[in-house]
């Protein structure tokens, strides 16, 4: 069976409503997995998915001007990600939410808990460095370390994070620039479902959009 390639289809045929088998490329999902196509679809009715999915719908429609959509066919957007979470958290009726963040974003992190909380949210925030535990201690080598092998230097604790969400009982968590590989373990180890606020990008000051925009990142991409 191939496997999906959708990032390579041009145009992006199901986007459109179409689904001729002739029109789809051989790549395509709607093409070699029918059965799981149709089965999948049932599934947003279920009892446990159809609120939080449609609840994910009306924000997205949301965050568009309602008015310029309707009247002129135009998709203006009109609120940020932070505040479409809030309003999502509402939706689903999440008054408690967590918040997994990374000691380099802690002037982001606090500010994001602000505007959470001044929407009437409950935030349970947990640091990356949470434990205070050294990175020899759970056995990454200390040539490892970024700075001097002999200095300490905290490990980040994702799953510890998760677990101290998991614990708060958070609706939902929220991630602030976990690094790769600890967004995952955090993603794994979190009861509540994820969504991210700012993903890391060291190099490109959280937006990794830009190595993909200028050409001036072809050579290290
Ligand atoms: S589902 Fe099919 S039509 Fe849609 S983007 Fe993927 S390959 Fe293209």
């Amino acid at each position: 069976m191939t496997d999906p390639k959708c990032a390579l289809c041009k145009p992006k045929y199901c986007h459109e409503g179409t689904t001729e088998d002739e029109k789809l490329p051989d790549f395509c999902p709607m093409k070699n997995f029918k059965a799981v196509v149709q089965n999948i679809k049932q599934k947003y009715g279920a009892e446990d998915i159809k609120d939080f999915f449609l609840s994910a719908a009306l924000t997205e429609k949301e965050a568009y001007d309602e008015k310029a959509a309707r009247e002129q066919g135009k998709i203006i957007p009109v609120r940020p990600r932070i505040r479409e979470i809030a309003e999502f958290a509402k939706k689903i009726g999440g008054e408690k939410i967590g918040m997994a963040f990374c000691c380099g974003l802690s002037d982001e992190a606090s500010k994001a808990h602000a505007i959470l909380e001044g929407h009437g949210l409950e935030v349970v925030s947990v640091i990356c460095s949470c434990g205070g535990i050294d990175k020899e201690e759970v056995g990454i080598p200390a040539e490892y370390k970024i700075r001097s092998p002999k200095d300490f230097e905290s490990t980040c604790n994702p799953i510890l994070q998760a677990e101290l969400l998991n614990e708060a009982g958070t609706a939902f968590n929220v991630m602030i620039g976990l690094c790769v590989g600890h967004d995952m373990l955090f993603t794994e180890h979190s009861t509540a479902p994820v969504t991210t606020l700012i993903v890391k990008d060291r190099f490109t000051g959280h937006n990794p959009l830009i190595s993909l925009y200028t050409r001036y990142h072809k050579n290290i991409t």
